[in-house]
């Protein structure tokens, strides 16, 4: 079965709408997102325009803030001690990456965690790892969402995590691992120094690939009957497109959709699912406010 990340993001969307129409009726705060987004990388900018096309559709407020990639470290920090302070932004993101000479760490650490709607601070990312209330990251909240929608069983099943990265797949494996639904899975967490990772694949129930490496899923990877979360979005060269490019995922999709129980698209996927879950996290955040 294939899971509908747009249909259901779409479906969120409608939620989220409805609950900002009734705060609006009743004068309160109106969710409201800004992104900053440095540089021309097409991707980002092609990231943040969904961002912002969902908080429109949800009936949130968005602003954008366009920098050129010539920004100083320092002149980016000045924009996050501003976005911090000011009142009438909810929350905020920095699309990431950066450039080379501005430290990533350094400005995910500047944000005020109580306005960190991707989750990637440090603040966030304990609390989320010890089970707290926390603004959980986009990517995995997003997963975590399409599991327990499509209610897909988790509790004891064998869950493969390849990638480890600290905004996908090293949450993700906190995630599954906690003591809750979508949860309770015994988590393999596997990375470039995993020595056979197609061993370590095929014992998973559920298999979450976090990579950046078109097609590396190959079916005699995956055990028949998994459930299978492709989150890669990678561009491959296509001259019969007008972009000269097609999206694709971390997962051999045509190979593996016969071997598996569920899988998701690219796109349509999980990329519609982590855009969802930005707004769930700011509409948070306007109600903490
Ligand atoms: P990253 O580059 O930060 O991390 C990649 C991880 O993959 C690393 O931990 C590395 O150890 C592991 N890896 C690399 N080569 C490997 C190999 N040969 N075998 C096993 N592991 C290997 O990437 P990321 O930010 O986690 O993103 C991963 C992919 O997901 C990318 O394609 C990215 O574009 C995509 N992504 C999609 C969304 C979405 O919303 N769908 C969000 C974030 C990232």
């Amino acid at each position: 079965m294939i899971i509908d990340g747009k249909g259901l993001a779409e479906t969120i969307k409608g939620e989220l709408k409805l609950e900002v129409d009734a705060i609006r009726e009743r004068g309160g705060n109106i969710p409201h997102l800004a992104a900053v987004l440095v540089g021309d990388n097409p991707a980002s900018a092609s990231y943040v325009r969904n961002k912002v096309r969902f908080c429109e559709g949800a009936g949130f407020e968005s602003t954008l803030i366009r920098k050129d990639s010539s920004i100083t470290e320092e002149e980016l920090l000045e924009i996050i001690a501003d976005l911090n302070e000011n009142e009438d932004v909810d929350g905020f993101i920095v699309q990431l990456p950066l450039p080379e000479h501005i430290d990533e760490d350094k400005v995910t650490m500047a944000i005020d965690p109580r306005k960190d709607v991707d989750g990637f601070h440090p603040v966030n990312f304990g609390k989320m790892a010890q089970g707290l209330d926390a603004f959980l990251p986009a990517t995995p909240y997003g997963i975590m969402t399409m599991l327990q929608r499509y209610e897909i069983e988790t509790s004891g099943k064998h869950c493969v995590v390849v990638g480890r990265s600290n905004i996908v797949g090293t949450p993700m494996s906190i995630l599954l691992s906690r003591k809750a639904y979508p949860g309770n899975c015994t988590v393999t967490l596997t990375h470039s120094r995993t020595k056979d990772i197609a061993s370590e694949c095929l014992r998973a129930d559920i298999l979450i690939a976090a990579i950046g490496i078109p097609n590396f899923i190959s079916a005699d990877m995956v055990k028949e009957g998994a459930v299978v979360i492709d989150v890669g979005i990678n561009r491959v060269e296509d001259d019969s497109r007008k972009s000269g490019y097609r999206l694709v995922g971390d997962v051999d999709y045509d190979s593996v959709y016969g071997k598996s129980s569920y899988i998701t698209p690219v796109p349509k996927g999980v990329g519609p699912m982590t855009v969802t879950a930005l707004m769930m996290n700011t509409l948070k955040a306007a109600k903490q406010k």
